[in-house]
């Protein structure tokens, strides 16, 4: 395993499209343990591969809870649900913060990194972690999305 460098600010990877894995080998394997690695580094809750210079649809996540740290390979939201707006930040983009409107709810079809394929649904930060790091396999970043004035509110539609 090792620290891969993280992408930050106006470096033009993050800007650019990711493409679908179609090779679940070790290769893949490896840079999943090395985003998680990465991720956990900096005291991140989610990492996706752009961010740390490769142009691959994988994802990592980690709330710190029971499911601990996740790989998600091939994510597509294929369901959403209402709205919450809290304050999101992004380890690309340091000491930076906004509001952002997400959905409460998104349900992800993805695939691990043997291939197999999943959905997983998750609510409120979940959800928020999901839509964020999917956005960065499309070259979107939260300041794109990030809302003026606006106050923290969550709510369950
Ligand atoms: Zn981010």
């Amino acid at each position: 395993m090792a620290i891969r460098i993280i992408r930050i600010d106006e470096d033009p990877i993050l800007r650019k499209k990711s493409k679908p894995v179609t090779v679940f080998d070790e290769r893949l394997k490896i840079l999943v343990d090395d985003m998680v690695e990465t991720m956990h580094h900096a005291d991140g809750v989610g990492l996706a591969a752009p961010q740390i210079g490769i142009l691959k649809q994988v994802i990592v996540f980690d709330l710190y809870d029971d499911d601990g740290p996740m790989a998600l390979i091939n994510p597509r939201i294929v369901d959403k649900t209402g709205i919450q707006i809290e304050e999101e930040g992004c380890l690309s983009l340091p000491g930076r913060h906004g509001m952002v409107e997400r959905p409460y709810e998104v349900t992800v079809q993805y695939e691990d990194v043997t291939g197999e394929s999943y959905e997983l649904t998750g609510e409120e930060l979940l959800s928020r972690v999901l839509c964020h790091e999917i956005d960065h396999l499309n070259g979107i970043l939260y300041i794109d999305k990030q809302l003026e004035d606006t106050e923290k509110i969550a709510e369950k539609v």
